[in-house]
């Protein structure tokens, strides 16, 4: 830290991503990406003419990718912001509607305390109940913003919609953002709380079931006056935070749904087998509805686990803290799940 850095950064703790080693090959289970490319259309788009205007800037609106988003929902295109990955959007959150403070579930996107700290908000962080789940009576009617990921991050696990509505209608003095980034491998989405009513937000992204985490890519769907209320933040901010080619190739996917669709089952298939072989090898695992399964190695220690698996070229995720007994794997394709249980058995073996 140089001795220049404003003060009231000194003690901030920055959100830390998943590790890229680059020393050898690696099957990367760390950072819920997804294993599957983009699809053949969005590689061409990638390669048109179009994406090569990088002398002229981006069109700030991203009007074309709004309505297709807008369309997707039903929705028009003045219910959608789109911005550089959801974490851009979030940060607006956090922003716009913390006045009062935040509740945020204990145990969750870890990038929540980041932002809550560097704003300076109160944020309350209600415990998780058995099995890692949250109450939504801990998040209704509390007169602060409310922010959950459903399905919850680190764990997987998902709320009804009657339990997000529950929440969203039962704090009619809040903004209620649902952070959505990986709803399309199993949860329900809260979308249809847009237009009844007027304190929902729903937060999503390009970066997990869309295979754009390169491209960085998200955004907020919400009332009219509550996107009016963001893009004041973005246009205040980085107008120009969504790139051409991220705008080319994130219509392409929405125009190529089926092909995402369809890696979104399969990545609901691996994690419901390999929830099933990590049981049968003595592992605790979360109820997930997302794209990685959260699990407790019960016969090995969690950190030494996924050392050992790093040590076979398999990297996933330690968390530590309240996780420490835990650890987070990405699900990827078949044959990388084949190859994380191979790894698994001979670390049993040996321990
Ligand atoms: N929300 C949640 C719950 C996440 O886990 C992540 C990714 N780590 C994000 C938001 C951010 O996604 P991105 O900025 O790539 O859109």
């Amino acid at each position: 830290m140089s001795r220049f850095l404003d003060s009231k950064f000194s003690q901030l703790a920055p959100y830390v991503p998943g590790e890229q080693p680059k020393d050898r090959e690696y099957i990367k289970l760390n950072a819920n990406e997804s294993p599957y490319a983009p699809s053949p259309a969005v590689l061409e788009a990638l390669r048109s003419a179009q994406s090569a205007a990088l002398n002229l800037y981006p069109d700030a609106a991203c009007r074309e990718l709004a309505a297709l988003v807008a369309g997707q929902f039903g929705l028009d295109e003045r219910n959608v912001l789109l911005a550089n990955g959801s974490d851009d959007i979030l940060n607006f959150c956090f922003l716009a509607f913390c006045e009062r403070g935040v509740v945020f579930p204990d145990v969750s996107y870890g990038f929540y305390e980041v932002f809550a700290d560097l704003y300076h908000i109160d944020a309350l962080r209600p415990a998780m109940g058995e099995g890692l789940t949250i109450d939504p009576r801990d998040y209704t009617g509390t007169g602060r913003c409310v922010v959950i990921a459903n399905p919850n991050a680190q764990t997987g696990v998902s709320l009804p919609l009657a339990a997000v509505e529950g929440i969203v209608k039962g704090s009619p003095e809040s903004v209620v953002v649902v952070d959505e980034a990986y709803v399309d491998f199993g949860g329900e989405t809260a979308v249809p709380l847009v237009s009844k009513y007027e304190n929902v937000l729903v937060v999503r992204t390009f970066s997990k079931s869309a295979s754009l985490a390169g491209a960085r890519l998200g955004y907020a769907i919400g009332p009219e006056a509550l996107i009016e209320d963001l893009k004041k933040l973005k246009y205040s901010t980085n107008p120009y935070s969504v790139n051409r080619v991220a705008l080319e190739v994130g219509a392409a996917a929405i125009r190529d749904w089926a092909y995402y669709a369809a890696n979104c089952r399969r990545i609901a298939l691996e994690r419901r087998r390999l929830t099933s072989e990590l049981v049968k090898r003595g592992f605790e695992l979360t109820d997930s509805s997302a794209n990685f399964v959260l699990a407790r190695p019960c016969l090995i220690g969690a950190r030494e686990y996924m050392e050992a698996l790093k040590a076979r070229g398999i990297l996933i995720r330690y968390l530590g803290g309240k996780l420490a007994d835990w650890v987070r794997i990405t699900i990827g394709t078949p044959e990388q799940m084949d190859a994380l249980l191979e790894a698994t058995d001979e670390i049993l073996k040996v321990s």
